[in-house]
């Protein structure tokens, strides 16, 4: 049950004062983004600004700075309305003794601005002013208000983040009334003298001071932003603890391998596994022997060669009697995997099988006949695999392959359907250290540091769209030297729809320049569609894959050397690099084109830039979390990272660690939570929607 002290946070946004079903509607759209849950007052309390408006310059009109936010106090000379049915603005000119300024709108109500602006009236303006030739001007000016009445005018204004409908006045209006239902007193779920030492005020006191900073010092509004983000950071690492620690309760089995089997499986490999490979492997085999559970995270950048460790991982548990599963997160994932895992188990004498949505029928019924009585020994597939009548005999190990894509839930959900089930993660994603902790809690972690012998460095070249043609023309020659390429279509945010259109012509235009070797692979064709266009491209049919971001993850076809991407000033660093690991997965050299169209912001070419010069994932994780402004973290989006509404990892990374080892001293003495630090504790994770930890208690 939610501590009754938290109730008022978590009422629907209508049980505000002045907030209808349609504004609603709007601060659902703006709070809860694509969530399908309905906003609550907590929601908007954690909508914090993105910054603070400083209107405390008031400078003589003259020296107004360029850009920036003035105060003015001016007396109104005369309106200049826009010209009989012309379409110009509406001008209102008003100075000082050094000068004048022109105050500009755009269809003003006149009446309206007479009032607000009469001639000869002396006024306060606060805006943003901007020079044009020598004149200032200030367009819509934020505030106007009566000589007298400057003390209506906040100094320091939070800016909110906003959507469309909603404005900063409405939203700053909103979060007041929701801090009204701020309860007077929380319970302090930090530790006093940490909090004492940081200096931090009381969790409700330093919401209050960001979204009313008036008068407050950066330094003190920093200070209460990290004792918010530090909160959330808690709640968070203090429920991956509770789900570890259930993991761990929950029985986990000693399942030790016999090497009956693996053996079998290294001779028909055709090649032998890299130092770090071989650790990975020896790391899981500890874990199953050991009577506890695994959980343990394989982390390696593309092309590392995760798949082979999940192999391994699997065949020794099918060695200890059990079963094991892989979940991929895309359907042509899974199909991959089992493509090329499934020659290799055979050898070795294990039966496996795919199971996704696409299974139907009489396949279906014999794959989960196998399951059930134990016959499969490792089934690969997607979401299916947690439908309610896929039962094993005995499963063992559960793999979950690109991790970011599932949250904790599912792991709970899939490790549930065995007795003391393994869980083995693996995640291409190059997350940088502090990341992994957000993410997994403190997780064993085995990392793939090399790849495999004999890998030449990509040959990463920088190209403006304009030199297309000539681009073309050397994909014809490559073609005709054997190659095969990737040609990954721009990303368009607006539509997904649009994205097709782009690549399809994409397609016809290397058709028709190159010949019938050209394939088209997107997110909305059907999955067999998809599967043959993978297939053609394979097996050499077609020569050039034509592709969406849908190849973005994992997609392994050795051979291919050459990946060209189009507009890739418009995609993220995390992409880039998943994109270029496409390539570069065999002995023969590759490359990778990045076409651009100019202009190019700082950020995009400071993103290209360190593509060229870099194929280290983790240096590109960390210059990503240096770069992100706009852009987007490393494989947070879909991390779930996102659910950090008050931490922002690139300022608060060091909090991570703090809040992990404080996590971890509650789980060692506190671990069900019924001191009087773990009692608040329970609030903060309710607090944070961390309830299903909450839930594990009981459970536990
Ligand atoms: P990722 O870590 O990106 O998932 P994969 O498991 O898809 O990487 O492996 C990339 C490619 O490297 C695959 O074609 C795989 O067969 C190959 N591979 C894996 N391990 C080795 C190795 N030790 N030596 C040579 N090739 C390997
Ligand atoms: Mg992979």
């Amino acid at each position: 049950m939610r501590p009754e002290i938290l109730n008022p946070l978590f009422r629907a946004l209508t049980a505000l004062k002045g907030i209808g079903p349609k504004q609603a509607e709007l601060f659902g759209r703006l709070l809860a983004g694509s969530a399908d849950r309905e906003a609550v007052v907590a929601d908007l309390l954690f909508h914090l600004p993105s910054g603070v408006v400083d209107r405390r310059l008031r400078p003589p009109v003259a020296e107004a700075p360029e850009g920036g936010i003035a105060t003015l106090l001016v007396t109104v000379e005369r309106h200049d309305p826009p010209r009989a049915g012309g379409r110009g603005p509406y001008r209102v000119v008003a100075g000082d003794d050094s000068g004048e300024i022109a105050l500009v709108f755009f269809h003003p109500r006149a009446e309206w601005l007479e009032s607000a602006l009469p001639v000869g009236a002396r006024r306060w303006v606060s805006g943003k002013v901007e020079w044009f030739s020598g004149r200032p001007q200030m367009v819509h000016p934020d505030y106007i208000v009566p000589e007298d009445r400057l003390d209506t005018l906040p100094e320091l204004e939070p800016v909110y983040p906003l959507t469309e409908g909603l404005g900063q006045k409405a939203v700053a209006r909103a979060v007041s009334t929701a801090l009204e239902s701020l309860p007077a007193e929380l319970p302090e779920w930090q530790d006093a003298a940490f909090i004492a030492r940081r200096g931090w005020l009381p969790f409700g006191t330093a919401l209050r001071l960001l979204h009313h900073p008036a008068g407050a010092a950066p330094e003190a509004l920093q200070a209460a932003r990290a004792r918010l983000a530090y909160d959330e950071l808690l709640a968070s690492q203090l429920a991956l603890g509770l789900v570890r620690t259930r993991l761990r309760r929950m029985s986990g089995r000693a399942r030790v391998p016999d090497g009956s089997l693996t053996p079998r499986i290294r001779a028909a490999l055709p090649f032998s596994l890299t130092a770090s490979q071989e650790s990975a492997i020896a790391d899981v085999a500890k874990d199953l022997a050991a009577p506890h559970r695994m959980l343990r995270l394989v982390q390696g950048d593309v092309g590392s060669g995760k798949t082979m460790v999940a192999l391994f991982a699997a065949a020794m548990t099918v060695e200890a009697g059990a079963q094991a599963a892989l979940m991929a997160p895309t359907e042509l994932l899974a199909r991959q995997h089992h493509a090329s895992i499934a020659p290799l188990a055979a050898a070795a004498g294990i039966e496996t099988a795919v199971l996704t949505g696409r299974e139907r029928g009489r396949d279906r019924e014999a794959t989960l006949e196998g399951l059930a009585s134990g016959r499969i020994g490792l089934v690969v597939g997607t979401h299916a695999l947690f439908q309610s009548d896929v039962a094993f005999a005995n499963l063992g190990l559960a793999i979950v392959d690109e991790q970011h894509r599932f949250g904790v839930h599912q792991r709970l959900a899939f490790s549930d359907k065995g007795r003391g089930t393994d869980v083995l993660v693996m995640t291409a994603t190059p997350i940088p250290r502090t990341l992994v902790l957000g993410l997994f809690g403190d997780m064993d972690v085995s990392q793939l540091t090399e790849k495999p012998a004999g890998r030449r460095p990509i040959d990463t070249r920088v190209l403006p769209v304009e030199r297309m043609e000539e681009l073309v023309a050397r994909l014809r020659a490559a073609i005709a030297g054997g190659q095969k390429a990737y040609w990954v279509c721009p990303l368009v945010e607006e539509s997904e729809a649009s994205d097709l259109a782009a690549a399809e012509s994409r397609r016809e235009a290397l058709q028709e320049a190159l010949g019938p070797v050209v394939g088209l692979v997107h997110g909305r064709q059907k999955a067999a569609e998809k599967d043959a266009a993978m297939a053609d491209f394979r097996a050499g049919r077609t020569r050039v894959l034509v592709a969406t971001t849908v190849i973005e993850v994992g997609v392994d076809v050795p051979d291919a050397t050459i990946i060209v991407i189009e507009h890739a000033e418009r995609f993220g660093l995390a992409q880039l690099h998943q994109l270029r690991g496409r390539v570069g997965r065999s002995d023969r050299a590759s490359s990778c084109i990045l076409m651009f169209r100019p202009p190019v912001g700082a950020t995009a070419e400071a993103r290209l830039k360190i593509m060229r010069e870099t194929e280290d994932g983790f240096v590109i994780a960390e210059e990503d979390l240096r770069l992100r402004g706009e852009g987007e973290l490393m494989g947070t989006r879909q991390s779930g990272l996102q659910n950090f509404h008050l931490a922002d990892l690139a300022l608060h990374a060091d909090l991570v660690e703090t809040a992990r080892d404080d996590a971890r001293l509650v789980m060692a003495t506190d671990a069900d939570l019924t001191g009087r630090r773990g009692e608040a504790l329970r609030a903060l994770l309710y607090l944070f929607r961390r309830d299903e930890a909450v839930r594990l208690l009981r459970s536990g």
